[in-house]
């Protein structure tokens, strides 16, 4: 069966189209510059790339330009081959905790949750709705980000704040990336051949966070009410000291919106270093010496380690810690700067095992305390198998 998982953004709408359960990818790509005037977009197919420009004045014209295509491509023959679609939802709020076939009631449920996430959540409903326009016999389903963290428990999504702002205002850590972390609890507890492990996800991209699982279900989560929360990140601060936003705001004149956006896209590796908030840019001006990339990295690696610590010690000991996403995927020298950081865990990196990127490995020797592999995540085949799931159990 063909499913297409979709990423949809203000102005943007990823698409990769599945064969299932195969999990072998048909075609993909991306719709850009939406309702922008120069619109343009991109479909991967049988190793052919295909780049069109074409005004794509809101999201459902993007759609309808997407099925057009994969008609007229013979990636498809028609509309009906594919079905079911997975949508990519940030924020599901304490509603939905788990992937749902979307309804009309429902899509109105999740637009309450849209002051949760204003820059992610609006985006999504506008591309369930095109899909729905353009597919209604086919089952849209919803994945949510925050959903595989619903098993924490009170005492780990509490702020310790005024208890009426979490009754009156759904103030409390929800936690983020989590279709990623659950594909990587899912590869490694089929790997490992066990559904009891305490595992340290790590997803270290340009948005990071660490998620202590216990038996497939998330303990904690170092993202918070926003993704703005926990480690350090390629443009975001993480966990700081709140006053600094008051004190900060009296001294530049600068409100609360716009030093909330310093804090999401001026900080970071790129607010440390001056440089970029891309790991590459840094890494490489750390070797050339610079100063304020060397300490930027070594920040972004303390940060990382001190949640691993943190919830090694909240898991009673963790079975197995896995890194993920662009930089845990990619960067050899991140996981040893991490790892030579936890020294006093017991872990133990083998350099010569380390010494790659972008493939499912084993990166420790065989006396570490705590073995640490390297695994890709696929957030969008995460998205397929639910949505495959939902469809099968539906008929
Ligand atoms: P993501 O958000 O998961 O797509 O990750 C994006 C980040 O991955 C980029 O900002 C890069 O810093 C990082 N990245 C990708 N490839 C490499 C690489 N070869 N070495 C270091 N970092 C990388």
């Amino acid at each position: 069966m063909k499913i297409l998982s979709v990423n949809a953004g203000s102005s943007s709408l990823k698409f990769t189209l599945f064969e299932m359960p195969a999990k072998e990818v048909i075609a993909s790509g991306v719709f850009e510059k939406i309702g922008l005037g120069d619109s343009f977009y991109t479909i991967k197919y049988s190793g052919e790339k295909l780049r069109k420009e074409k005004n794509l004045f809101d999201h459902s014209i993007a759609v309808n330009t997407l099925i057009e295509e994969l008609i007229s491509l013979q990636i498809i023959s028609s509309l009906e081959e594919i079905e079911g679609v997975g949508h990519r939802i940030v924020h599901g709020g304490s509603e939905f905790l788990e992937s749902v076939i979307m309804n009309e009631e429902l899509v109105q449920k999740l637009a309450l949750c849209n002051d949760l996430a204003p820059l992610h959540n609006p985006a999504h409903i506008m591309g369930i709705k095109a899909f729905m326009g353009a597919m209604p016999n086919t089952p849209q389903i919803c994945v949510f980000d925050t959903a595989f963290h619903s098993t924490m428990k009170e005492k780990e999504y509490l702020y310790p704040l005024p208890y009426e702002w979490y009754e009156k205002y759904q103030v409390r850590k929800y936690g983020f990336h989590g279709t990623s972390h659950r594909f990587i609890t899912k590869t490694l507890s089929e790997y490992l051949n066990r559904n009891d492990l305490k595992i340290i996800s790590c997803h270290i991209g340009n948005g990071g966070s660490v998620t202590a699982i216990d038996s497939n279900k998330v303990v904690d989560t170092s993202m918070g009410f926003t993704p703005l929360a926990g480690i350090m990140m390629g443009t975001r601060c993480g966990d700081i000291d709140a006053s600094i936003l008051s004190y900060v705001s009296k001294k530049t004149g600068k409100n609360l919106d716009e030093l909330t956006n310093d804090l999401n896209k001026a900080s970071g590796l790129l607010g440390v270093s001056g440089i970029s908030s891309d790991s590459r840019d840094v890494e490489q001006a750390a070797e050339e010496g610079n100063p304020r990339a060397i300490l930027a990295q070594e920040m972004y690696a303390q940060k990382i380690a001190n949640y691993i610590a943190m919830y090694n010690n909240l898991l009673n000991g963790a079975d197995v810690i896995a890194f993920t996403a662009g930089v845990g995927e990619n960067s050899k020298h991140m996981r040893e700067l991490v790892i030579s950081k936890i020294a006093s865990l017991g872990v133990k990196i083998d350099v010569s095992k380390n010494d790659f990127r972008g493939e499912f490995r084993l990166i420790t020797s065989d006396d570490s305390k705590i073995p640490v592999y390297v695994v890709p995540t696929d957030e969008e085949l995460m998205i397929a198998i639910d949505t495959m799931n939902l469809v099968l159990n539906n008929n």
